[in-house]
């Protein structure tokens, strides 16, 4: 055989694919979905002045993006009051997370995270060879003092966690990352996945401390600032913890266009407030759905709304197919006990009318077929 051989990691990596998109499902389907409430994308769009920058940024797109991301690192520093060098940008948290396990995580290396929580962190581990433990959520939210005894007893060099969290919506105050972050183990760093808190309750972000090289923060402008196409965002931590990503980075991933448009989503705090302001609408929307149907919706610190189906997983899994099958896109989390649920992601008002009609109809349908 001329074939060159895959190294043994990649050979015993299997060859699944962590998210399959709505576009997969459609084309399979042979048919469009009527409203896009699986994916947590921000249905409300990037902030008008974002397009316009973006409309700019396209016809000089024949130039490569700065690889330094200069301007977007001093705009999101002297946003967030610390020192441009603490800032590194790059194609999306997936990416960054990819970065940051590259460096912390070798063959053998422990780490711990949720059971349920968002994949893509064990994806990245497991491509490079790192052990992965997992805890269980706790009343339906990470279980940070869990986390903590984990890490502690696999001497984990990483502690992922979310919060807000993504699956379940539910969030931590700040004093309990605080209190978290006093208690990590030596040579653990907290991974902290704040995707979401822009649309969370004030109180739920820490304040930044970036001389502690023991936790590095991840933001995004896919959800608050609806560009998740445009594969943008940012980590924030201690300056050599940052610097160590010019290791490993794609330094010109970041696009042009992606670049102009964050710059000018982050200086729109008008569209910012309207969007937050829609998204709880609709997260207030999505529970009286949810309640008029006789479901227990979770409370929210994100743009979607995780729903009790209060029956077990086989339910809700035929909840969801129903809905894809009238045409609503949405997802679930995986794992146990969150399984029960469903996740619906905000959508316009037109979304959810849709899916208010949908799910009496899918509910009825799923309770005959399980
Ligand atoms: C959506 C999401 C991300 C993805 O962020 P990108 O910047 O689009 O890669 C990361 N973490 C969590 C928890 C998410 O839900």
């Amino acid at each position: 055989m001329n074939r060159p051989r895959l190294t043994p990691l990649a050979e015993s990596l299997p060859s699944t694919v962590p998210f399959v998109g709505p576009e997969a499902s459609e084309r399979q389907r042979g048919r469009g979905f009527v409203a896009r409430l699986g994916a947590n994308e921000n249905v409300f769009g990037p902030s008008p002045k974002a397009i316009a920058a973006m409309k700019i940024a396209a016809s000089e797109a024949w130039m490569y993006g700065d690889p330094e991301n200069h301007d977007l690192r001093q705009a999101l520093a002297s946003h967030h009051g610390v020192d441009m060098d603490e800032v590194v940008v790059g194609e999306g948290i997936d990416a960054l997370l990819g970065y940051l396990v590259r460096l912390y995580v070798g063959p053998g290396d422990a780490v711990v995270t949720s059971d349920g929580a968002y994949p893509t962190f064990n994806f990245h581990v497991a491509g490079f060879g790192g052990t992965i433990t997992t805890v269980p959520f706790r009343d339906d939210k990470e279980d940070p003092v869990a986390l903590l005894k984990a890490a502690s007893e696999t001497s984990a060099k990483l502690i992922y966690l979310a919060n807000p969290d993504n699956p379940m919506g539910s969030h931590h105050a700040a004093p309990v990352i605080d209190d978290m972050i006093a208690d990590l183990p030596v040579g653990c760093m907290l991974v902290l996945d704040e995707a979401y808190v822009e649309l969370a309750p004030d109180g739920t972000a820490p304040l930044i401390d970036t001389t502690n090289p023991q936790v590095i923060r991840m933001r995004t402008f896919s959800k608050a600032y609806g560009l998740a196409g445009c594969r943008v965002a940012y980590a924030i931590g201690e300056r050599d913890v940052i610097r160590g990503f010019d290791k490993v980075r794609n330094h010109f991933g970041v696009n042009r266009i992606a670049q102009a448009a964050a710059l000018a989503a982050l200086a729109d705090t008008e569209w910012y407030e309207t969007v937050r302001s829609e998204v709880s609408q609709a997260r207030n929307r999505i529970a009286e759905i949810a309640t008029d149907n006789g479901l227990t919706p979770l409370a929210s610190a994100t743009n979607f709304v995780t729903i009790d189906c209060a029956r077990d997983a086989a339910f809700a899994k035929a909840v969801l197919a129903e809905l894809m099958a009238r045409d609503i896109f949405v997802r679930m989390p995986f794992a146990a006990p969150g399984n029960r649920c469903i996740r619906i992601s905000c959508g316009t008002k037109a979304d959810l009318d849709r899916f208010a009609a949908a799910l009496p109809l899918a509910l009825k349908a799923a309770a005959n077929t399980v």
